[in-house]
């Protein structure tokens, strides 16, 4: 292990198109994937979920035919798209809209804990002191290794925060880094 880390730049999606979890059912190991649309696969129970990533959102514009004030109807966060919006103006005039779709890779949330898509619990996980070490999957364990290793650590230019700078400070604090890379050695071999 070099004890040079120059940041990669990486971002956390950079690792979630296939995370290690406990399977929500029997407890092993199992998986989930990521592209546009969730899966969990556990090869132990067969047990297969699925979940839409892509979401869709409009915003409707029209001025009421009858009174001739505008009417509004926004929507987001929707995962089917219906052809048809019946909108009812104040005056009472109702019509049905065809509204025009915007796609949005709707994540809920990132994974941003020990816990992720569909509440299962991240196979790469422990509790040390207060605070939880997690990992998506094995490489991104390597790649926390690696920098939790280095004596010396490097930023790169970047246009965003990058996944090491987002890390809590128990992982960048240097004097965990004996213990953390124990906990890692154990996570290892899971
Ligand atoms: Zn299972
Ligand atoms: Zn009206």
């Amino acid at each position: 292990m070099e004890n040079r880390f120059k940041d990669k730049n990486y971002s956390l999606l950079r690792f979630t198109k296939k995370m290690d979890v406990y399977c929500p059912d029997c407890g092993k190991h199992a998986i989930i994937t990521d592209n546009g649309i969730l899966k969990l696969h556990c090869e132990h129970c067969k047990l297969f979920l699925r979940k839409k990533l892509m979401m869709y959102s409009y915003r409707i514009r029209h001025r009421c035919p009858q009174c001739d004030k505008m009417i509004y109807k926004d929507a987001c966060c929707l995962e089917e798209k219906e052809t048809f919006v019946s909108i009812e103006c104040k005056c009472g005039f109702s019509r049905m809209y065809k509204p025009t779709y915007k796609c949005e890779h709707g994540y809920y949330q990132k994974p941003n804990s020990e816990y992720t898509y569909f509440d299962t619990k991240l196979w790469y996980s422990k509790s040390f002191k207060n605070e939880i070490f997690w990992a998506l999957n094995m490489e991104h364990l390597h790649y926390l290794k690696h920098y939790i290793t280095a004596k010396l650590r490097e930023r790169n230019n970047r246009e965003y925060m990058t996944l090491v700078e987002t890390l809590p400070d128990f992982i960048k604090s240097k004097k965990n880094r004996l213990e953390l890379l124990k906990l890692i050695e154990t996570l290892e071999k899971k």
